[in-house]
């Protein structure tokens, strides 16, 4: 029999009112009762009664002998297999009426049940989950979980597909089947794309979301460096100097225990000493200025320019006394400094060059020369949240001079050539082979990450300038044709500690690069500098906040950033 636009056989009973949606059929023996809702394109088998305003969604599939009592609603795409029962009060009697007692039973979208199962009421039945012939649901069952038996109890999990998925070791897995990615997560599993979606909190750099993408590649380098048992400098250690150095275009590569140290060990082969100054930028990471201190010569501070927060070239020449050593310029956050201009300086009068490079491996001056070759000597940190991070501290002296390279290879090595001969005193600053194992590795990644913080870096341009922040917060701005890093993504921003708690109170991790001018830390006062010395570094120090922009920060996430900036400021 053909009515409207589903079927229904003529041995079934339609009682008024209720909905059937187009396509659906209903086969015979069947009982649709009033007020019942069905979706479109379902299935209805033989011998299933259908009670009052039960609901049924789209594509629903119901083999035959099914009894689906009011309470229960099945969402789009449920499978009902054949004499599964549903119940509908918990504890009936006979002599008792428990019609006000009927309790829901939620069938998620794309729930499976299998043949001859029983669907205990008040259950809510996750999505694509699956019921195993048999089983006795006896309460909820979470998204995607397979549970079989009496009670029915949890024993894997299904892709939205219907195929096992597997979960070996790790927190997530792929369907084999369609590829489908799931994490894990306590006792659920979310399909990846979605968490994705529902940003609550972004950390300010996610080591492990780029350890599991080079995971495979890391751990039998470093298996290659236990079973050899050769642990400190060695063939791991030669082959990670030779590509940094071709890295940064510069001839020798020379690896060391931290960054730290690179610039220690670079002012002692320049034999810097007591009674020695040296002019460096008062905005860095603490170690610039106390690795001068440490060896006993003077920090003279230059104040940084506004626009890229590093080292102004031209205050640097009334810095210069005849005590003048050397200058170390910082290439801040993974842009270089003025290198032109301090080369010229540091030529006219005499001076050596030492760049802090340790935020800006693969940096690019305007002209194509890399960060690090363009000094004396330049400095790397491989320290883990650096752009080239190792597995503990590990740091690298790079430098196009012969001499300086030798004695940067015995200085590491307490002074000594041949060994237990000392003529200089060094100290050990030697690197581990299981950081060089881990940084070759790491190193054939580096552009593709870089790549990534830029083009985060532009999406952050592009969403604060669609917001009515952009007159208001100072986005980074590029040196001319400079090749920028991003090892930090910095804005100058209006109430910044204000700002700061609220984004902390918003689980997203950001951090100030530097809260105090190193010509006011403490441990330098016997200096002599006041406040007010350096307006530009105390001025950068009030106002500028780093958010993330690690490679694998997702769209989403700088989104939910943004967000809250708006409702921050509004
Ligand atoms: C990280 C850093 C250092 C020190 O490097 P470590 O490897 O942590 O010792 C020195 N200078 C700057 C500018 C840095 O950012």
């Amino acid at each position: 029999m053909e009515k409207n636009n589903y079927f229904v056989h003529e041995s079934s009973y339609i009682d008024e009112p209720c909905e059937i949606g187009e396509g659906t059929k209903i086969w015979h023996f069947s009982h649709i009762m009033k007020n019942s809702k069905i979706g479109k394109n379902c299935n209805i088998g033989q011998n299933v009664v259908v009670s009052p305003d039960v609901v049924l969604g789209k594509n629903v599939k119901i083999q035959n002998n099914i009894s689906i009592y009011t309470g229960v609603i099945c969402e789009d795409d449920v499978f009902l297999g054949p004499s599964m029962v549903f119940t509908n009060v918990v504890n009936p009697r006979s002599h008792v009426i428990r019609k006000d007692e009927y309790q829901q039973t939620l069938m998620k979208k794309g729930s499976s049940v299998g043949a001859n199962a029983v669907i205990i009421c008040g259950n809510t039945i996750g999505k694509y989950s699956f019921i195993g012939a048999g089983a006795v649901v006896t309460k909820d069952v979470p998204d995607y979980a397979l549970v079989v038996g009496n009670p029915a109890r949890i024993i894997g999990w299904m892709c939205e597909c219907g195929i096992k998925l597997e979960f070996e070791d790790t927190p997530e897995s792929k369907c084999k089947n369609c590829g489908k990615h799931y994490v894990k997560s306590g006792d659920s599993i979310m399909e990846k794309s979605n968490i994705e979606n529902t940003v609550t909190s972004v950390p300010l750099l996610d080591l492990k979301a780029q350890y599991d993408t080079i995971r495979t590649k890391i751990e039998p380098v470093i298996k290659e460096v236990v079973e050899s048992q050769y642990f400190i400098l060695g063939p791991k250690v030669k082959e990670l100097e030779e590509k940094v150095a071709v890295y940064s275009s510069t001839k020798f590569g020379i690896g060391v225990s931290s960054g730290t140290d690179a610039l220690l060990i670079a002012l002692m082969a320049l034999d810097i000493n007591e009674g020695d100054e040296v002019i460096t930028t008062p905005y860095s990471f603490f170690a610039t200025a106390g690795v001068i201190t440490r060896l006993g010569a003077k920090p003279i501070f230059v104040d940084i320019e506004p626009e890229f927060f590093n080292i102004d070239p031209a205050k640097i020449e009334k810095a210069i006394s005849s005590k003048t050593k050397v200058i170390i310029p910082v290439h801040l956050y993974g842009q270089m400094a003025e290198m032109d201009t301090i080369m010229d300086i540091a030529k006219k009068n005499n001076l050596n060059v030492v760049e802090d490079a340790a935020q800006a491996i693969g940096s690019e001056y305007h002209d194509g020369r890399k960060a690090g070759s363009i000094g004396h000597m330049g400095c790397f940190s491989f320290f883990p949240s650096k752009n080239l991070g190792g597995f503990g501290d590990a740091g690298m002296v790079v430098t196009n001079d012969s001499k300086l390279a030798e004695k940067l290879i015995q200085l590491r090595v307490h002074g000594s050539a041949p060994k237990y001969y000392h003529k200089i005193i060094g100290g050990n600053f030697r690197i581990d082979a299981i950081q060089a194992a881990v940084l070759n590795v790491k190193l054939g990644y580096l552009d593709q990450w870089t790549k990534k913080r830029q083009q985060n870096a532009d999406t952050y341009n592009n969403l604060f300038r669609k917001t009515n922040l952009d007159n208001i917060i100072k986005l980074p701005t590029i040196n001319k044709n400079f090749h920028h890093i991003f090892n930090q993504y910095i804005l100058r921003v209006p109430k910044r500690d204000e700002l700061l708690s609220f984004l902390h109170s918003n689980n997203i991790g950001c951090e100030i690069y530097y809260p105090l001018s190193l010509s006011n830390q403490e441990c330098f006062s016997y200096l002599g500098y006041k406040e007010g010395d350096f307006p530009e570094t105390e001025k950068a120090s009030k106002e500028t906040i780093a958010i993330p922009i690690y490679p694998e920060l997702s769209l989403d996430q700088q989104q939910y950033i943004v967000d809250k900036f708006v409702e921050f400021y509004s």
